[in-house]
């Protein structure tokens, strides 16, 4: 049986992909593609990653994957924001440090981190997740966001996952998202919510979607 609603996903990041693989298993009404088989060039979507607001990142790209492939497109900004940090890294998490000695970009940003919350003591490292979803099908957009509270650990702890989840724990748990691993993360997330919210906006607006 072959689902007619294929969706193009706006990202080269992996982990993202599986993720967005699982939480969409519940609709299948949607069959998510990365965008490597569809789109020349998929690393060039983040070049239209210029704006301070996840939004315009998010609306940005789904649009360049749309008129790259003619297929329907979702995209994901995220990002951490730490309240010790007044939001940061923020819509910069990505990038948020320099790598060096061999360092991937997660390792790199992970110990930033703990550098700058270094001497914040437990009850003040409060953090959240945020994913902004934009989708584009049928010519319309929808757009949704979501949000997972939680705090940053005072070490790195766990290997599942990626970006700051070794850090990450969630209200409600004392383990770092990478120690609780996927099945858990993906009932919680941010990215969860958002996939949630984005699939009922689309049911509530009546778009069209072919049946599985
Ligand atoms: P972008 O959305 O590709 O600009 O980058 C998002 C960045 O935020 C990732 O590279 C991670 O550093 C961080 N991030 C977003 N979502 C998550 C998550 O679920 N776990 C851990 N880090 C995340």
């Amino acid at each position: 049986m072959r689902k007619t609603n294929r969706v193009v996903l706006a990202s080269t990041n992996r982990h993202k992909l599986e993720e967005f693989l699982v939480l969409f298993k519940k609709y299948p009404e949607i069959e998510i593609v990365p965008a490597d088989e569809y789109i020349k060039n998929p690393e060039k979507l983040s070049l239209v990653e210029t704006s301070d607001h996840y939004y315009d990142n998010a609306i940005a790209k789904a649009r360049a994957c749309n008129q790259g492939c003619h297929y329907p497109s979702l995209a994901d900004d995220s990002g951490l924001e730490v309240d010790a940090l007044q939001g940061k890294p923020g819509v910069r998490s990505h990038r948020y440090a320099i790598t060096k000695n061999g360092q991937t970009q997660d390792q790199a940003n992970n110990l930033k981190l703990l550098e700058e919350l270094k001497n914040v003591p437990e009850g003040k490292r409060t953090a959240r997740f945020i994913c902004h979803l934009a989708m584009i099908i049928e010519g319309v957009l929808v757009h949704t966001v979501g949000t997972l509270e939680g705090r940053i650990a005072q070490n790195l702890n766990g290997q599942q996952g990626f970006g700051y989840d070794p850090l990450f724990i969630p209200n409600g748990y004392e383990k770092t998202l990478a120690e609780l691993g996927a099945d858990l993360k993906n009932k919680l997330s941010h990215r969860a919510k958002a996939v949630d919210a984005l699939m009922e906006d689309i049911k509530r607006q009546d778009i069209v979607l072919a049946k599985p």
